[in-house]
């Protein structure tokens, strides 16, 4: 029978947390050779079982292959972990370091120049996804990536494995940017469904008779962030409005009184309104609601 003989690219892992440990086993399963290292040796048994070597340094991790994925803590963590290679003399020339720490767009594009002058490419990843999600591509996590193109291109399929891949760029911060912003819309999301739960809270109400209806409102909104970017793009924040500034701040004074009927602190919807109380102040009130990211900005 044919086998297939095309070598798949071996990876080494540093960090074998939820994430590490999950990504760590799609390569295994797919039957990528697999080398790891953990600070805490312990949390590397269960990949070791299933196939992976582990080795006793992240110096010693670092050496055996040239795609090295780090999936840490935070950069401080990968502070100490790369630290100690580089005090091991450890030759990073010619190593692909992927970076999937969660971290901030500056430390990402700190990274990407300490592994510059130590010749080292450079991507940095930001995971969409929680642990069990890897490897299931129906749940549609993904992973965005930045830094060297020549690199994500290099091991796209590699990295294909445990989850989809969207490439945002060469600047090595944008993944983390990319990131921080979906996340920071996520927060946004739950403040209003914690608002919107706290409503109905001491009323004769099931939660789980709002909850889709909420999810379908939610969906329902969303793609008005498609008409948001519109009019970034062309400056002109009255293209398409339905629903004026005007009247949306002309209704606030509606959400406040509901909210102290039901005994609910006004406080996660407070700021968003006193925004768009000071846009129609400066004489927007035939925009949509765009504005209020100009004021946002410093
Ligand atoms: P865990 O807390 O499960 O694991 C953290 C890992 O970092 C462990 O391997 C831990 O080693 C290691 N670590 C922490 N501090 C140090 C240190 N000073 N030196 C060496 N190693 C250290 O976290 P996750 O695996 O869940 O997360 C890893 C990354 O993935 C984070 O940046 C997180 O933001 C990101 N992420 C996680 C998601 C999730 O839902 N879990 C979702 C999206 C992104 P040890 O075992 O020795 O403690």
């Amino acid at each position: 029978m044919a086998q297939n003989t095309v070598e798949k690219t071996p990876v080494t892992m540093l960090g074998l947390g939820a994430m590490g440990t999950a990504l760590g086993r799609t390569w295994l399963a797919a039957g990528h050779a697999l080398t790891v290292w953990n600070r805490t040796p312990a949390r590397a048994a269960a990949l070791a079982t299933e196939g992976a070597k582990v080795v006793d340094t992240a110096a010693e991790a670092v050496a055996a292959n040239t795609l090295i994925v780090l999936c840490l803590l935070d950069d401080t963590s990968v502070d100490e972990v790369l630290a100690g290679t580089d005090l091991a003399g450890t030759d990073l020339a010619g190593t692909d370091l992927v970076n999937l720490t969660t971290s901030t767009p500056a430390q990402a594009r700190a990274r990407a120049e300490w592994a510059r002058e130590r010749g080292a490419r450079y991507l940095d990843g930001g995971i969409m996804a929680v642990p069990p999600m890897i490897g299931v591509p129906e749940t549609g996590g993904y992973v965005f990536y930045s830094g060297s193109r020549n690199l994500f291109e290099r091991h796209q399929e590699t990295l294909s494995v445990p989850a989809g891949t969207t490439y945002v760029g060469e600047d090595a911060g944008f993944a983390a940017l990319h990131d921080v912003a979906l996340l920071s819309a996520m927060y946004g999301m739950f403040a209003g469904a914690a608002h919107a739960f706290a409503l109905i809270r001491k009323e004769d109400i099931d939660p789980a008779a709002l909850a889709p209806l909420l999810a379908d409102w939610l969906v329902a909104m969303a793609p008005a962030v498609h008409q948001t970017a519109d009019q970034l793009r062309s400056g002109d924040y009255t293209k398409g409005v339905v629903s004026s500034l005007a009247m949306q701040v002309a209704g606030t004074p509606t959400f406040l009184s509901t909210a102290e009927q039901q005994g609910v602190s006004p406080e996660l919807l407070s700021p968003y309104f006193e925004l768009m109380r000071r846009l129609l102040a400066e004489g927007s009130g035939e925009e949509d609601l765009t504005g209020v990211i100009d004021l946002l900005v410093n």
